[in-house]
């Protein structure tokens, strides 16, 4: 550290500060986040004024010393967003807030330096360009780009404005989001009557009561799953079970319009922010040159236009709309037969769709559940990707400091000199990456859903093994969490959420890319990020790979034979009506950033239900406030880009093909001489898992996502195979 600000005494003792391995996750308080920040920044800045002043020739000198400061600036603010997700709390916030600013304006004076961007181009324009890497083009073509939407280059005027847009902006998303949290928190439901609960299963009545108990700690007699009381929240695994279950419809349709229109009253109300945040980003494209937001989004994608956009979701959505209303009539017929009258509602549909899988397929989640014990579904997800890309992972708890008790730490590890394509020496393994795991829900400080986040990533700072410093990924699941002494019993659809992390954590950690700016996910377009994360969730149906993870949680035995033929024949279950739902939110995500008008006269409301006119088969409530949550578009990083994926899922659906392929293949020689391989993959898989693993998860960002699928699959990607997993389409 340099600069007078370390010989503060505070400074130094401060972890934010600290460069060991891993961040000190049991030392960072919110205290800390105001002093670290602004010291780094200030240190940073020193740095960026002596890099622009350098003279020409040193080109590559300054971009070393750019991502530098990319890194020192993540190593330092990367764990205060972290915790945000994972332990958020009012003072942390409070302290996030109270410097997210100084952030914004240091980035956009790094995206705004007009001395840098003339380097860049002196390195684009000079003879030389052609011999550089791969990798070092794209890092160049993509800081150059960088630096056009972050305004470098406008007048005065124009670029004070957007500024002023930038910083705003940022703050209305951290709004956003604590909006949804608190609004999510804030409902609760508690039920005495245990007629309430008829139809739920165990599992959620315990986690009801457990809930309950939680909130009223000196209670006697304490709650207990069959007696209650029982307390219900929006936190995700405590709600949906009620949607699937509840035979009492006015619950459900309780929690139903709870859920719709959370964050749209009261101090959590999120529709002004919405209308703000889209005007803001109406004028930031403008003043860039922009016809809209979308058409600034997709300069930066794989996609090449919003018609390029909306001809897929247009194919998809004609392929699944006569599919989805089967989908619905079945469910009809099935409530009618069950004694229910008239139209089906919103909170029927999980409801009857329950019954009807039930019906049909002769199982329910929670019968599944019971044979995916967290160790064995990790211990399952571990030997599939030792199969499929030869790594090994450590469990390695107590190597790195966490912020929570129940997170795990592992290490991934693969033979000696296994680069280059050479098989590696077999008898000594080395660290190439690790990861954290933190598995369950903790509805009272912990963000709902799933995410896999960028610790640190790979980057080269001197040759040999000791100037290479190793990625670690968080990997951050809301699965069910351990009820009383039983283990976690993941249900299906969060054993799939756990392999879509993982596969995220692959393309991060299982990288070759020596430049940060391109390694593991950086880099990658938008739209093509999803595609090793849907990949890794189709093993989920690969019969070795679902068995190998099975062990039921009183009897040990693996799932039966039977049982997994109706989970594979399930997958396709009322899949037209899913990617209905999912084109609907692309659609109205879309219509939003590209054609709508912000200052018009026409509300959000009005064009989501608009837009919903294409997509909706049962009746919308005009209360609909799902965009008031809706923190993909309005927090996260996919306004103008929800599309993506199902853009992706074209790609990792075609891409898992070439496996089914081989499989296939295997299975046709094994059935001619009747002798079945095992439990291992076989070799011609396992040469497709290498492929993947040195294509996709490898070469990352470092080169456009067509030519590295293209590289893997020998051909550009087909909806053929993604149709087909949806049940649209059969096999040719
Ligand atoms: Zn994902």
């Amino acid at each position: 550290m340099t600069g007078n600000a370390a010989n503060d005494p505070q400074n130094e003792q401060n972890p934010l500060l600290e460069r060991g391995v891993l961040p000190p996750f049991d030392r960072i308080l919110p205290e800390h986040v105001v002093p670290a920040v602004r010291h780094i920044l200030k240190q940073e800045g020193e740095r960026f004024t002596a890099l622009e002043a350098l003279p020409a020739g040193s080109e590559w000198e300054l971009v070393a010393g750019l991502q530098a400061i990319d890194y020192e600036i993540h190593r330092t603010w990367g764990p205060v967003g972290h915790l945000l997700g994972v332990r958020n709390s009012p003072e942390l916030r409070e302290a996030y807030e109270s410097v997210q600013s100084e952030v914004v304006d240091f980035s956009l004076r790094l995206g705004q330096s007009e001395q840098v961007h003339a380097a860049l181009q002196r390195i684009r324009n000079d003879s030389g360009w052609s011999d550089l890497s791969p990798a070092r083009q794209r890092l160049i073509a993509l800081r150059l780009k960088d630096a056009q939407h972050s305004g470098v280059g406008l007048p005065e005027e124009q670029r004070a404005r957007f500024n002023e847009i930038a910083r705003d902006s940022s703050k209305l998303y951290t709004e956003f989001s604590n909006h949804v949290l608190d609004a999510t928190k804030a409902f609760t439901l508690d039920l005495t009557d245990p007629g309430d609960l008829e139809g739920l299963p165990d599992s959620a009545k315990a986690l009801a009561a457990q809930s309950y108990a939680q909130a009223h700690p000196d209670q006697q007699p304490p709650a207990t799953a069959e007696a209650g009381p029982w307390r219900v929240t929006l936190d995700l695994p405590a709600y949906f079970p009620f949607m699937q279950h509840a035979k009492k419809r006015e619950i459900r349709e309780k929690l139903h319009r709870a859920y719709i229109t959370r964050a749209s009253s009261g101090d959590t109300d999120n529709q002004e922010l919405i209308v703000k945040i889209l005007k803001y980003r109406k004028e930031q494209a403008g003043l860039l040159g922009f016809g809209s937001w979308a058409e600034l989004s997709l300069d930066s994608k794989m996609a090449d236009s919003v018609a390029d956009v909306e001809r897929l979701q247009t194919e998809l959505l004609e392929a699944s709309l006569p599919a989805a209303r089967t989908e619905l009539g079945e469910l009809e017929e099935l409530a009618a037969k069950l004694g229910h009258s008239g139209r089906l509602q919103a909170w029927d549909i999980a409801f009857y769709a329950e019954r009807l899988r039930e019906e049909r397929f002769q199982f329910t989640d929670e019968e599944l559940r019971a044979y995916f014990p967290m160790p064995r579904v990790l211990d399952g997800l571990f030997a599939l990707v030792q199969q499929l890309f030869g790594i090994r992972v450590r469990a390695a708890d107590g190597e790195a400091p966490i912020w929570n008790d129940d997170v795990r730490y592992f290490v991934i590890e693969e033979p000696a000199n296994t680069e280059n394509g050479s098989a590696g020496d077999p008898e000594s393994w080395q660290p190439i990456a690790s990861f954290y795991l933190d598995p369950y829900s903790r509805p009272a400080d912990k963000r709902g859903g799933a995410w896999m986040g960028d610790c640190i990533g790979r980057r080269r700072t001197a040759p040999g093994p000791q100037g290479l410093e190793l990625p670690v990924a968080y990997l951050i699941c809301n699965g069910s969490p351990p009820v009383g002494d039983r283990p976690s019993l993941l249900s299906f659809r969060e054993v799939e959420t756990l392999f879509h992390e993982f596969g995220h954590g692959l393309q991060h950690m299982l990288t070759r890319v020596d430049d940060a700016d391109v390694a593991g996910s950086n880099g990658v377009e938008w739209d093509a990020v999803e595609l090793p994360s849907q990949f890794m969730e189709n093993w989920c149906y690969h019969r070795p790979t679902l068995m190998g993870m099975t062990a039921h949680v009183e009897s040990g035995e693996p799932m039966p034979d039977d049982l997994f033929e109706r989970v594979r024949d399930s997958r396709s279950f009322r899949a037209a009506w899913q990617m209905l739902r999912q084109l609907n939110f692309g659609l109205i995500d879309m219509a939003l950033h590209h054609s709508f008008d912000p200052a018009g006269d026409q509300s959000v409301f009005e064009l989501q239900a608009e837009m919903e006119e294409r997509t909706a088969l049962i009746d919308r409530l005009p209360e609909d406030r799902f965009l008031c949550s809706f923190t993909h578009i309005f927090a996260g990083g996919y306004s103008a880009g929800y599309y993506s994926y199902k853009w992706a899922e074209v790609l990792s659906a075609d891409a898992f093909g070439a496996f089914e392929e081989a499989l296939e293949k295997v299975a046709a020689v094994e059935a001619g001489e009747g002798a079945p391989s095992g439990d291992s993959l076989p070799n011609t898989v396992v040469e497709i898992g290498r492929r993947f693993r040195e294509t996709v998860l490898a070469q990352g960002g470092s080169r456009h996502p067509m030519d590295v699928f293209v590289d893997f699959r020998g051909r550009r990607p087909t909806t053929e195979a993604l149709l087909r997993h949806s049940g649209l389409k059969s096999a040719a």
